[in-house]
């Protein structure tokens, strides 16, 4: 075997090295790093978090880790895995398994000692990637690194067999393509999962809503969302995203923006409109601050054009805040099909250079002015707001006070 990651900055890191130093000290050869860490380091992208496979117990990874001073958290240990934090650093260790037995759902797992039965219970063959911590790579599928060095998402073994044992597999299929597909997806794999789509609807909302929000961050996931659609397992998982046209122009127009939308913004593109996203949010149990962004996010009171003014602008801003007009304005120029992209992106820019700026005045200078305390306090307030915000945000303290005197004049 040639291939290998030895110089991947997260295997050096002297944490990777001690944590795997002390489990060799307890079993030679019986720990690696596996999944997303080899996967990525392997095709030049970004790691997330550090999965170490062992043959050890989650017991002695537990005695192990301590003895040597780290901290051990039996995060998961009904499946086996301790996280070990070394030097503020988490590293989740996992005792090797075999599937006892699955019901679409959760799997009642043993532990093993064979990387190939560890292995075998993994998704994808990209997913089953093993390097020891001389970066040497271990594939026990054999098909692994021919994979990621392709571009490709496959099934390990019989593609069917592998979703009916966990069906959120075939969400996970689609957000892999999206984020290292290189060509067309694996047709095995997508008969499988347009055969067994049904099984999309036992799954919780927490792992349907996760893989969604996943699948929708990768860089450009336009091949495999149109796949989704393309086999019904889209409109199986996610019917409230059903706004193909905006979602697809938006990601169009974002090949054109230096930074590109998230995937919040390509959710609320998807759905039609505020009614979709409170069904959405409570379907899948959103937590309320990404309902509301997406609530926000598709409209209200403040129109929104591509040839507003500065001064339009900024009084949309600080009503609606830099995030909700950012996607508003995305989601209106999605909606007006990518035209007038220079007045948009202008808009774009604008926005995100401007921070809505805090009224100058505090109710206690309001009641000063002579205002009794009360619900008059609050209605001075938003008149002189008024008169600010329309004034277009002056930094002047004086003319804001005596804006309030003659407010309060008039109300008194
Ligand atoms: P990333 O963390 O970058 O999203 P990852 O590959 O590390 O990608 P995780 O969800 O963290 O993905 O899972 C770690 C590994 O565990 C995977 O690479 C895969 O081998 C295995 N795995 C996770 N979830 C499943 C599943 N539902 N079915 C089969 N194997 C899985
Ligand atoms: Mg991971």
């Amino acid at each position: 075997m040639n291939a290998g990651i030895p110089h991947a900055p997260w295997l050096k890191a002297p944490e990777a090295q001690a944590l795997l130093a002390a489990l060799e000290a307890a079993r030679p050869g019986g720990s690696r790093f596996v999944g997303g860490c080899v996967r990525n380091t392997l095709m030049g992208r970004e790691i997330d978090d550090i999965d170490i496979a062992t043959q050890l117990t989650p017991e002695q990874v537990t005695d192990v880790a301590t003895k040597v001073g780290f901290a051990a958290h039996p995060t998961g240990i009904e499946h086996g895995t301790v996280t070990v934090v070394v030097n503020h650093k988490p590293y989740e260790v996992t005792t090797l398994r075999r599937d006892v037995s699955t019901d679409g759902r959760r799997a009642t797992v043993a532990f093993t000692e064979s990387w190939e039965e560890d292995a075998q219970r993994r998704d994808f063959r990209m997913n089953a990637l093993y390097a020891d911590a001389s970066g040497a790579i271990h594939d026990p599928t054999g098909a692994g690194l021919d994979d990621v060095r392709a571009g490709r998402v496959i099934f390990i073994g019989d593609a069917h067999e592998r979703i009916k044992e966990d069906y959120l597999r075939i969400l996970r299929f689609f957000r892999f393509n999206a984020w290292y597909a290189r060509g067309p997806l694996d047709p095995q794999g997508l008969h499988a999962c347009a055969d067994l789509a049904a099984g999309l609807d036992a799954l919780s909302a927490e792992r349907i809503w996760k893989e969604a929000k996943k699948l929708l961050a990768a860089p450009d996931p336009r091949a495999a969302w149109e796949a989704m659609n393309a086999i019904e397992v889209r409109a199986r998982a996610l019917p409230e995203l059903a706004n193909h046209t905006r979602l697809d122009a938006l990601m169009r127009l974002e090949a054109d923006l230096l930074m590109p939308a998230d995937a919040m913004t390509r959710v609320a593109a998807a759905l039609a409109e505020q009614e979709s996203a409170r069904a959405l949010g409570r379907r899948l149990k959103l937590s309320n601050e990404e309902r509301d962004r997406l609530v926000a996010a598709l409209g209200g009171d403040e129109k929104i054009v591509s040839y507003m003014s500065l001064k339009e602008m900024r009084r949309a801003i600080y009503r609606l805040g830099n995030q909700a007009f950012r996607d508003r304005v995305m989601l209106a120029w999605a909606g007006a099909g990518g035209e007038k992209a220079q007045a948009w992106r202008a808009l774009i820019a604008h926005g995100q250079m401007w921070t809505p700026p805090k009224l100058p005045l505090s109710g206690d200078e309001v009641m000063a002015a002579g205002v009794p305390a009360g619900p008059k306090v609050g209605e001075v307030l938003r008149e002189v707001e008024a008169w600010w915000i329309d004034a277009d945000f002056p930094d002047d303290k004086l003319s804001v006070i005596e804006r309030l005197k003659a407010v309060a004049q008039g109300i008194g």
